[in-house]
């Protein structure tokens, strides 16, 4: 009896173990936090060998670099301080996360671990049957780089129009992928009974493309947990990877992007080279109206609306701030977290997003009587833990992002943004 046991207990064991097999290591990687302002520091964050985790709306970047690339650099070691070693901060995260996967299925709850490609494809599929009618589940918006199939689950009737979420478009920021599930399962299932979730259903039809960099994302569970692009092989370099981020056609490589190949911001060879990238594109063209749209993204608990690409306010500044500020507020309201409200730009310049270009003029064009107002909403956390988020945080943060979609939603349904090209109607 106990030899079945401890065989069975084994055998629990390697299949649990075998869901995560990294092979590229961290040693003699660090987390530095540099002021961003001061002498030195902007040439520093341009170079294409750091990797910039996040800024912060006062000021700070976290960066991970090779310890043997800043040796010399005075100016940089005197103002950052070290904050981690990332060998040892990645193998924090797996500990965690291999002690939640080994609790044993039965008593685990979904939204308590994070998942695979293939789970997550397989469990979109399953809620969209056994929600029935209001949902619809599409096997492929297209395929991917390595020929991944990119689905999407829709949810709800679009009497006024649709709200477009695309996740995981960053492959290390895990949370973006397990909050979506987490906000579709609610609307879905609405297991609080909220009446604000069946009145929203009611005129809006939310989409979701839950896995916009389906090999990126597999890689960080196979190969490199801290990678962001997709897996292009770039002609010409030995890196690999676009920043699909990087790569909409929305003023595409008009600033705060790289063409080199190595960057962790490598905008491609074009705009919307990459088969993601069209396939979110064309996803979201003939699905139209689209009211409002949020790229998911972690880390920094911000809200960012429009633009990256210019310090010119949009034309709906007032309606996107308005907006955005209080997202910000029903967060608030649930665990006290801050989630920042700002323009996009307001961290640092960027170009060829995917919120611009939802809100942008390629988008605009083809959505009939509305534009819709686009975001990025970067999850938690402020730091602690970065990309590697535990997985205990994914339900609190998701149930405070559920109140921000909610409001979003209702928001935009009283008041939807007219499509200036069509501006004779509502
Ligand atoms: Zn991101």
């Amino acid at each position: 009896m106990l030899k079945v046991f401890l065989i069975s207990a084994l055998l629990l064991l390697t299949s649990q173990a075998a869901k995560y097999q990294r092979t590229v290591k961290y040693d003699n990687e660090i987390l530095i936090r540099c002021p961003t302002g001061v002498e030195g520091m902007k040439e520093f964050l341009q170079r294409d060998d750091v990797d910039v985790w996040r800024v912060t709306p006062d000021g700070l970047a976290d960066i991970r670099i090779n310890k043997n690339l800043i040796q010399g650099t005075d100016i940089i070691l005197k103002q950052c301080t070290t904050i981690a070693d990332v060998e040892e901060l990645v193998q924090q995260f797996e500990n965690m996360t291999a002690s939640v996967r080994l609790h044993g299925q039965a008593q685990q709850e979904w939204h308590e671990e994070y998942h695979r490609y293939d789970e997550i494809y397989d469990w979109y599929k399953e809620l969209a049957e056994q929600c029935g009618e209001r949902c619809q589940f599409n096997s492929s918006i297209g395929g991917s780089l390595e020929g991944r199939v990119m689905p999407a689950f829709h949810v709800g009737s679009p009497a006024v129009g649709k709200i477009y979420f695309q996740c995981q478009i960053h492959a290390r920021e895990w949370i973006s992928g397990a909050t979506c599930m987490y906000i579709a399962d609610s609307l879905t299932n609405n297991p609080e009974g909220l009446d604000m979730i069946s009145k929203v259903l009611d005129d809006v039809e939310f989409i979701f493309v839950p896995l916009v960099n389906p090999d990126g994302y597999e890689y960080t569970w196979t190969g490199d947990r801290l990678w962001r692009k997709n897996r292009r092989e770039n002609s010409g370099s030995a890196c690999i990877g676009v920043d699909l981020n990087r790569n909409y056609n929305d003023h595409w490589n008009e600033g705060g992007s790289s063409s080199n190949p190595c960057s962790e911001t490598y905008h491609g060879v074009s705009a919307a080279s990459e088969p993601e990238t069209q396939n979110t594109q064309s996803y979201f063209k003939t699905n139209g109206p689209i009211i409002g749209a949020i790229d998911w993204h972690s880390y920094s608990q911000l809200i960012l609306r429009p633009y990256g690409w210019t310090n010119q306010d949009s034309p709906d500044e007032t309606q996107l701030k308005e907006i955005g500020d209080e997202m910000s507020e029903k967060i608030k309201a649930v665990f006290g977290e801050t989630y920042t409200s700002q323009k996009s730009i307001g961290l640092y310049p960027t170009s060829g997003t995917a919120s611009d270009w939802f809100y942008g003029e390629d988008a605009t064009s083809t959505n009939g009587a509305y534009r819709a107002a686009g975001y990025t909403v970067e999850l938690r956390d402020t730091g602690s833990y970065g990309f590697l988020l535990p997985p205990e945080q994914i339900i609190p943060t998701g149930m405070e992002n559920l109140a921000a979609v909610l409001e979003f939603a209702q928001r935009l349904i009283d008041d939807p943004i007219p499509n200036p090209n069509n501006s004779h109607k509502k």
